[in-house]
């Protein structure tokens, strides 16, 4: 069990770091980066840079995806011996298609404490952006590198009702914009390249639209995260639309929540999932 409250070994922190500007990072996380024992570094050349900005000197231990397991062994004999470690990567949140997770459940697994120490990912500042109104994705993380692999992973996910989130590199985002185009018909889509950098671009617009601007480009380059939206022919009715709607059966109908969304999915033939979900928020509201 985690969390041992008898335990004498240190905490594993793991913080966020920026995803490209240096002042988004939190003051806890400078914090805890200056009173850590030990610095765990995705790379230490890269965060010794962020160290180095933040006047913050400590001793630093490579921690990379490729040695991720002996590594841990190394970082836990620290933990046990009651020394405290942060876990950084390069950018964002270790752990979220970056190296962190079998240190952290190392941790789990030794009742060391892990805690939380939260703020930029380029995921979630990709969706605080896109606009999506819909309040559930899926993160795929980085799409596989063989063509065969990613179109049958498109596929897996033409029927899903949430947006689908990937990380992309430069080199292949045109391609999977087209690949996309070609397994899920057009749809709108997101892109948020260079996020929090100086050279910030947010495109949005069908997958053809997207793609001609991209295509257009001399050369593509950055870092992007890709948000492809929902096929708009299943959900006709737009989702304010659909609270009205539900707010309407509250008020105004002997119909209990259930049967109302039974009746709005089969009237206006939308997934009962989806108007469920916005139904649970309609009928929380006094
Ligand atoms: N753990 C990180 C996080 O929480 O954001 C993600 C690490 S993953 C190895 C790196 C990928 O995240 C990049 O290839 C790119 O797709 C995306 N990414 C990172 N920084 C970004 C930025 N500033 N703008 C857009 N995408 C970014």
């Amino acid at each position: 069990m985690s969390g041992d409250k008898d335990c004498k070994c240190g905490t594993l922190y793991v913080v966020a770091t920026p995803i490209g500007n240096l002042e988004d990072i939190t003051l806890r996380a400078v914090r805890i980066l200056g009173e850590v024992d030990l610095i765990a570094a995705e790379d230490t050349r890269h965060t010794r840079k962020l160290l180095s900005h933040l006047s913050i000197s400590k001793p630093l231990v490579s921690y990379y995806k490729d040695r991720e397991s002996s590594r841990s062994e190394k970082i836990i004999e620290e933990l046990l011996s009651g020394r405290n470690v942060a876990l950084v990567s390069d950018a964002g949140t270790p752990a979220i298609s970056d190296p962190g997770a079998i240190l952290v459940s190392h941790c789990h697994e030794k009742s060391i404490p892990v805690i939380a120490v939260p703020g930029p990912s380029a995921l979630t500042a990709a969706l605080s952006v896109a606009g999506l109104t819909l309040s559930s994705f899926i993160f795929l993380g980085f799409l596989p590198s063989k063509k065969s692999q990613r179109m049958k992973t498109l596929i897996a996910h033409v029927q899903d009702e949430p947006a689908l989130v990937f990380y992309e590199s430069p080199r292949r985002v045109s391609n999977t914009l087209a690949e996309c185009r070609e397994v899920f018909g057009e749809r709108k889509v997101f892109i948020g390249r260079e996020l929090t950098k100086i050279y910030e671009e947010l495109l949005t617009g069908t997958l053809s639209e997207v793609l001609r601007v991209l295509v257009e480009k001399s050369q593509i380059k950055g870092e992007f995260v890709v948000i492809v939206f929902p096929d708009q022919k299943s959900n006709p009715a737009a989702p304010e639309d659909i609270e009205e709607l539900l707010c309407w059966y509250k008020d105004n109908s002997d119909l209990s929540m259930k049967d109302s969304v039974k009746k709005i999915a089969r009237d206006l033939n939308l997934s009962r999932s989806l108007v469920y979900e916005k139904a649970l928020y309609v009928w929380a509201k006094k």
